[in-house]
């Protein structure tokens, strides 16, 4: 099972693009494998408007944000989808330029000191010759972008929840929140256009990073699910372009995460001697097709992929990697737990 993926995308740097009545878009130029193309700011509304994640915190970006508005035109509210800093990094000087409240779920969830995966390497895949392309590109890549992730600063001026909308001069927004990529993530969904703004829960050219602990997967699965039950149009993400055939690509993503597990599953079941597989060896397999800067990101789904598994009772985590609890057990309901 594929997904469809939605590649075709001009970023257009430093222009504002009017896709609708009420949606102008502009990319930042902070392109790299986690923002494709970089960082997709909206504005919403005529007149008073609403940003959408206002994306980095350079100055020429900011700018360039100011300048997506008309003479005359001002912004009034900044709406946070989640808090990773590709997002949010521009928040307070934004709202420094503006005086816009912030409208957001809530700061980020706690970041532990030492992560699960921090001994997890793949070095050993890569060639010199890419290691030093790898660094050479890290070295050109500006600071603020080398700490893509959480952003522990932000808290919300006002905290929305799951239905709640926000009225501006000709525009409705409702808050969906979609806990998964983030705890905290929330789509804004504009009524006057049946047009869901996705952040980084649903978006075209890729699946979300999931990664715990404030990554969820169960959460995300559900979070997918709750879109389909909703009427949106059009998906508008902060990364890449606009998903026309919404439902059809959120039934994808759910197959595919439903593939990665049966993947995992089958990888255990044929595990050698100790049947302990751990997940740097399974990383290298199962994403053999996908560009290999991205498999810390990837590590981190299928160790989320397990954390699921595990709270089903179907594998457990040893010394050295992860064993098959009971192969046979098809569901967490055919347990006594
Ligand atoms: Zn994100």
């Amino acid at each position: 099972m594929g997904i469809d993926f939605y590649t075709d995308f001009d970023p257009t740097y430093g222009q504002v693009v009017g896709l609708s009545p009420l949606v102008r878009r502009l990319v930042a130029k902070n392109p790299n494998p986690f923002t494709y193309t970089g960082t997709g700011v909206y504005v919403i509304g005529r007149g008073d408007v609403a940003v959408v994640d206002p994306g980095p915190s350079m100055d020429d970006h900011l700018d360039s944000v100011e300048a997506m508005l008309d003479p005359g035109e001002r912004i009034t509210h900044i709406l946070v989808t989640h808090t990773h800093t590709d997002h949010t990094a521009g928040v307070a000087k934004l709202q420094e330029r503006t005086g816009a409240p912030t409208h957001g779920f809530g700061p980020h969830g706690p970041v532990p000191d030492t992560h699960p995966l921090d001994m997890v390497s793949f070095d050993e895949y890569f060639t010199e010759d890419e290691k030093a392309e790898f660094n050479k590109a890290w070295a050109d890549t500006p600071d603020e972008l080398k700490r893509e992730g959480p952003d522990t600063d932000f808290v919300p001026d006002i905290a929305v929840r799951d239905g709640d909308v926000i009225a501006g001069a000709g525009w409705t927004v409702e808050v969906v929140h979609t806990p998964g990529h983030t705890s905290n993530h929330v789509c804004f969904g504009l009524r006057e256009e049946a047009s869901l703004f996705t952040g980084d829960h649903v978006m075209g050219w890729a699946t979300s990073v999931i990664s715990p602990p404030d990554g969820d997967l169960f959460d995300y699965m559900n979070s997918l699910r709750k879109l389909l039950e909703r009427a949106d149009e059009r998906y508008i993400p902060t990364h890449g372009p606009i998903i026309t055939r919404p439902h059809e690509h959120v039934r994808a993503f759910l197959a595919h995460r439903q593939s990665r597990e049966d993947q995992i599953v089958e990888a255990l079941k044929s595990a050698p001697d100790d049947g302990q597989i751990a997940i740097k060896d399974l990383v290298p397999t199962m994403y053999a097709d996908v560009d290999k800067r991205l498999w810390r990101a990837a590590a981190n789904s299928v160790y989320a992929h397990l954390l699921g598994l595990q709270r089903q009772g179907r594998v457990e985590q040893q010394e050295d990697g992860w064993v098959l609890v009971d192969p046979t057990a098809a569901s967490s309901s055919q347990r006594d737990v």
